[in-house]
C-alpha cells in the first residue's frame, strides 16, 4: 500500500523545514517532508567560513547557467542539496528586507504581503541580540551582529559612514540606508540553518516523517486535483499519498522544474518534451532573477585577511573557542546605498569580504586583500527556468538573463558601484590597508573597459526568485494564498512565489514566506 499523509512538502530548505515544524505542529496533521539530499552532516555547514568549500560537494546541487547572452559565459549557480537546503551553504546574513519590497509586493497584486502585514512575522520568526524595539527576541531563528569581524570590515563601515548621513542602528526592522557589520545566523560562533532552527527541534514528533536522499519526480494528479507524489531513493520508486494536500518547498529552480515535469506549465514548452498538460500555467518559470554581483579586490597591506583563514592557529581557536577568522561569514559588512537612478529605496548594496573573492568563490585566494562587492538591489533584467527533459533528474535550464534589460539600468547601477566601491577603499580609514587594486586593475577606467570587465566577472549573489510569481492576476502562478492556480490541494511556498527580490539578503524572507504560507494552508 503506498504511504499516505495528509500534506506532502516537496524539499527540505529554508521554506521546508519552516513548513513542516509548523504543518507538524498540529498532532492531527501527518506530515511527510522529502528531500532530495541527506543530514548536513559536513563541518563545512556548521563553520561559517566553511561554506565555498560546499559548493560542487554532493551538498551541492552546482547548478549552471545557460551561456548569458551579453556576458558570452555561463554562471555557476550553487543550491544546497540537504537539509537546511541553501541555508545550510549560504553566507548566514539575516536580513528582513526593505519596506518598499513587501509593499512593491501587495501593490503589484500579491494583496495581504504588505510590510504592516509581514513585519510582525518577522519578528515573531527572529531571536536578534538587538536592542532595538522593533526586533524580536523569541523567535526560532538566532541572529545577532557577527561576534568579532575583521578590522578592514570595521574599517569598511567607518569609511562608508564618513560619506553618508545619520543611520538606524539595525538594518533590520524598519527602512535602512547606510553601513553595518553584518546580523548572521549564529550561535556561539556556529551556523544556525533553518534545519537546525525549525526542523531539527521537532524530528521526534510522531506525526511528522522526513525522508532524505529521495527525489521527487512528478506531482500526482487525479483530474486537476494534486492527490501525491512519485519519488525515487535508493529503494526504488514510491507512491505517496497526500489526503489535504502537496506543497513545493523546491526552491525558485526546482518548485518549477517539478511544476513543469507534472503537467503545469507553459502548454507548447511541455508539449516539446511530451509531457501530459494538466494546467496551461505560461507563468511557470518566467520572471526568474537574481541579484547581479560583481567583485573588485584590493591588496591587503595589514598582510591580514581570511586567506589565513586555515591556519592550524586559526582552527585552534575556532575549535577550542568558537572564535577568529573561521567564525567569519566572509561577507562581514554590508552597506546599502542609492545611485543617482534611486527613487524611494536603496538600489545599490557593497558588500565587504576581508578576503581576495576569487573566480566566483570557487578559486582560494592568492594574497591577502579585501572584496568590495557590487550588487545591484533592484534588478530590472528577467529570464526563465525551462526544461532541458522531461525527466527531473536532468538539471533545468537555468536563465537568469543577467544584465539584459533593455535601458540597461542594471548595468548603469554596477557600473556606478564600481566607482563608489573604488572611492571607499580609498577613503580612511579602510585606505590605510588599501593597497594595489586586484581587479578590475587600475587601467579599466573608459565606460567600455568597466562594462567588459561586468561581462568576464559578473557572477550572482545567489538568490534566484520569481518563478512562481504570486499575484492577484490571471497570469501569476500563485494566489496571495499561495494555491497553485488552475488546479486544487497544491500550494508553493518558497523564494520562487516572491514577486520581486528583497533589497538585500531573502533567506528569513523565505522563512517567513512558508510560515505564513503554512498558516494560509493548515486554515484550509
Ligand atoms: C552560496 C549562497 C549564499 C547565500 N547567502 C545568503 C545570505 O547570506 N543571506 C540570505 O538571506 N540568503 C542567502 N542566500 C540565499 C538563501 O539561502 C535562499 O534564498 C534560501 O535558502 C532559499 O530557500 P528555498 O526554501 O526557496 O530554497 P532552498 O533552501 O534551496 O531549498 C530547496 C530544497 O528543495 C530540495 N529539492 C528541490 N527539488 C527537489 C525534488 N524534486 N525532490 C526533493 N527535494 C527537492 C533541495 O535539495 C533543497 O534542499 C544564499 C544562497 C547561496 C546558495
Amino acid at each position: 500500500m503506498p504511504e499516505e499523509a495528509d500534506f506532502i512538502i516537496v524539499g527540505g530548505g529554508t521554506a521546508g523545514c519552516v513548513m513542516a515544524a509548523v504543518l507538524s505542529g498540529k498532532a492531527s496533521n501527518r506530515v511527510v517532508l522529502v528531500e532530495a539530499g541527506g543530514a548536513p552532516r559536513s563541518p563545512f555547514v556548521a563553520i561559517p567560513a566553511g561554506f565555498s568549500k560546499l559548493f560542487g560537494s554532493k551538498c551541492d546541487w552546482a547548478f549552471s547557467t545557460t551561456p548569458q547572452t551579453p556576458l558570452g559565459r555561463a554562471v555557476f549557480t550553487p543550491r544546497g542539496r540537504m537539509l537546511g537546503g541553501s541555508s545550510a551553504l549560504n553566507a548566514q546574513i539575516h536580513q528582513w528586507g526593505h519596506p518598499v519590497d513587501f509593499d512593491g509586493w501587495r501593490n503589484a497584486g500579491a494583496d495581504g504581503w504588505g510590510w504592516n502585514e509581514v513585519a510582525p512575522v518577522f519578528r515573531r520568526l527572529e531571536r536578534s541580540a538587538s536592542a532595538a524595539a522593533n526586533r524580536g527576541s523569541t523567535g526560532a531563528l538566532p541572529s545577532e551582529r557577527l561576534a568579532t569581524p575583521q578590522p578592514q570590515s570595521l574599517a569598511f563601515v567607518e569609511a562608508v559612514h564618513s560619506l553618508t548621513g545619520a543611520q538606524p542602528e539595525d538594518y533590520n526592522g524598519s527602512a535602512y540606508e547606510g553601513a553595518w557589520i553584518s546580523e548572521v545566523n549564529h550561535s556561539r560562533g556556529k551556523r544556525i540553518s533553518a534545519y537546525d532552527a525549525w526542523l531539527k527541534p521537532v524530528l521526534s514528533r510522531p506525526n511528522l516523517r522526513v525522508a532524505t536522499n529521495t527525489v521527487v519526480l512528478s506531482i500526482l494528479f487525479e483530474g486537476k486535483v494534486a492527490r501525491g507524489v512519485r519519488v525515487a531513493n535508493a529503494s526504488g520508486h514510491q507512491t505517496l499519498i497526500a489526503k489535504a494536500g502537496v506543497i513545493l518547498c523546491g526552491g525558485a529552480f526546482g518548485s518549477p522544474q517539478l511544476l513543469m515535469c507534472s503537467g503545469i506549465g507553459p502548454a507548447s514548452h511541455l508539449s516539446g518534451h511530451g509531457i501530459e498538460i494538466v494546467h496551461d500555467a505560461p507563468g511557470v518559470g518566467e520572471n526568474l532573477h537574481d541579484h547581479p554581483m560583481a567583485c573588485p579586490t584590493f591588496e591587503s597591506r595589514s598582510g591580514r585577511s581570511l586567506k589565513s583563514a586555515e591556519s592550524p592557529a586559526n582552527l585552534i581557536h575556532y575549535l577550542t573557542q568558537r572564535k577568529g577568522m573561521l567564525a567569519s561569514n566572509v561577507a562581514e559588512a554590508v552597506a546599502f546605498l542609492r545611485t543617482p537612478r534611486a527613487e524611494d529605496a536603496p538600489d545599490l548594496e557593497l558588500l565587504f569580504a576581508p578576503v581576495e573573492w576569487r573566480e566566483e568563490g570557487l578559486q582560494p585566494p592568492l594574497v591577502h586583500g579585501f572584496t568590495i562587492a557590487v550588487i545591484a538591489l533592484a534588478p530590472r533584467s528577467r529570464g526563465c527556468v525551462r526544461l532541458a527533459s522531461a525527466d527531473i533528474l536532468t538539471p533545468p535550464r537555468i536563465d537568469p538573463a543577467l544584465l539584459s534589460d533593455e535601458a540597461d539600468a542594471d548595468r548603469s547601477v554596477m557600473g556606478y558601484g564600481i566607482d563608489l566601491a573604488r572611492r571607499i577603499a580609498r577613503t580612511a580609514p579602510l585606505s590605510a590597508d588599501a593597497g594595489r587594486e586586484i581587479s578590475p586593475g587600475a587601467d579599466c577606467v573608459s565606460v567600455e573597459a568597466k562594462q567588459g570587465w561586468l561581462n568576464r566577472t559578473v557572477q550572482t549573489v545567489y538568490h534566484p526568485a520569481g518563478t512562481c510569481r504570486m499575484g492577484r492576476d490571471a497570469a501569476s502562478v500563485v494566489t496571495p494564498r499561495l494555491a497553485v492556480r488552475g488546479v486544487d490541494r497544491l500550494w508553493v511556498a518558497d523564494a520562487s512565489v516572491m514577486p520581486t527580490l528583497t533589497r538585500g539578503h531573502p533567506n528569513v524572507a523565505v522563512a517567513m514566506v512558508a510560515d505564513r504560507g503554512a498558516g494560509f494552508i493548515a486554515a484550509g
